[in-house]
């Protein structure tokens, strides 16, 4: 079925390997994560969600080094997080990263300005005069310079988050990463938060943020999706988002991921087949025989649009032949018939979707052939 070769595998700016971490606990050993694979890029706002429990704040603590994985590698730019020592971790962290917590994490006894000069301290980044005004300019960014000289327990839970945002900011990390930060505010303070954290990433800045809010996530630039302590793939997420987070997980574990050179036939019209894809890279030209006249192309399907869905459910050849656009290659994920159609058993609205969808593709089928 096709030119099989593996992608193309590169590592990205924060970049994590097989992490797996356990907890002895009195029932044994428990997985939290499973094996984890994730690539970040830099400048990327990516939102990470999952249910309560499925491993969201581990995944950030590997990656702050606030927690070790048992095993596998984290890698963020240069630094391999996963071997420094605590010493050398405390340091690395105060200068690469800037981390806001879902409770604020204020020092009570200090002053706002104070608390957002203490990460320099703690570093010994720019001169004693620089650390104040700077502080003072990041509560400005944050809006909050006209308290500056308050306690944190003077101000609102949405005023702490924005002090925490200008303390993260401190040392003028790369990479700011937040853990559920808008889970104790109102939605307009959270939107404002939101808001701050899309200005620094247009500036560059590479932020990491858990979330339970479905409609900020589906704001930012990528969501990835933890059930269970594993990833799941996001292709399967966003082409079949009615499944639940098990349902998504079961289908990912069983992907088989293909390449195929630009112009490639992907499938063949009146083969058998018995696979359902969908497409994570590229573009992926319909093409229909038609009697006495060339093939028509009737549609082209990009990353989180899938085909073969007429085959899997209803069976029989190929009702189409599906290319490779001719300048680009295409990466798609195939999924075998049975998991497809099983999957389609268990989940209703899903089921419904996928009929829609091969109604009103069988019907623009036979208007196209004419
Ligand atoms: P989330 O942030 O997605 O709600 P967590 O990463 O906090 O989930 O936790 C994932 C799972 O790991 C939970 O089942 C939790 O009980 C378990 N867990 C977290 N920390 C520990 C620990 N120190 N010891 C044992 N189990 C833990
Ligand atoms: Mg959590």
């Amino acid at each position: 079925m096709g030119v099989q070769t593996a992608p193309v595998h590169r590592r990205g700016f924060i970049s994590l390997r097989g992490v797996t971490k356990s907890y002895k606990t009195g029932a044994g050993e428990v997985a939290v994560l499973k094996g984890v694979d994730l690539d970040f890029e830099r400048g990327e706002f990516v939102a990470i969600i999952g249910k309560s429990g499925s491993g969201k704040s581990t995944l950030i603590n590997m990656l702050t080094g606030i927690d070790r994985p048992t095993a596998g590698e984290v890698w963020v730019g240069d630094t391999p997080v996963h071997t420094l020592s605590e010493g050398q971790m405390a340091v690395w962290r105060g200068r690469n990263l800037g981390i806001v917590f879902q409770f604020f994490q204020l020092l009570p006894m200090l002053s706002l300005v104070e608390n957002v000069m203490l990460p320099m301290d703690f570093c010994n980044m720019y001169s004693t005069r620089q650390r104040r005004e700077r502080a003072m300019r990041l509560l400005e960014l944050v809006d909050m310079s006209e308290h500056a000289h308050k306690l944190p327990s003077a101000l609102s839970g949405g005023q702490q988050q924005r002090v925490a945002i200008a303390r993260a900011l401190a040392n003028d990390p790369p990479v700011i990463v937040a853990d559920e930060p808008t889970g104790n505010l109102d939605s307009k303070t959270a939107e404002a938060v939101f808001a701050l954290f899309q200005q620094l990433t247009a500036q560059g800045k590479t932020l990491i943020m858990v979330t339970h809010d479905s409609s900020l996530a589906q704001r930012a630039g990528r969501t990835v999706l933890i059930a269970d302590g594993e990833i799941v793939n996001e292709y399967v997420a966003r082409a079949l988002p009615t499944l639940t987070h098990q349902q998504m997980l079961h289908a990912t574990r069983r992907l088989k991921p293909m390449h195929f050179p630009a112009g490639a036939t992907i499938l063949q019209e009146d083969t058998h087949g018995d696979h359902f894809f969908i497409v994570t890279g590229g573009t992926a030209n319909v093409f229909l025989r038609r009697p006495g006249a060339s093939d028509v192309m009737v549609a082209s399907y990009g990353p989180g649009q899938y085909f073969g869905e007429i085959e899997a459910l209803r069976g029989g050849k190929w009702r189409a032949t599906i290319r490779a656009a001719p300048d680009t290659p295409v990466d798609v994920v195939a999924l075998d018939r049975e998991t497809f159609v099983q999957l389609l058993a268990e989940s209703d609205a899903t089921r419904q979707i996928i009929e829609q969808v091969v109604q009103s593709r069988l019907a623009e089928n036979v208007a196209s052939r004419l």
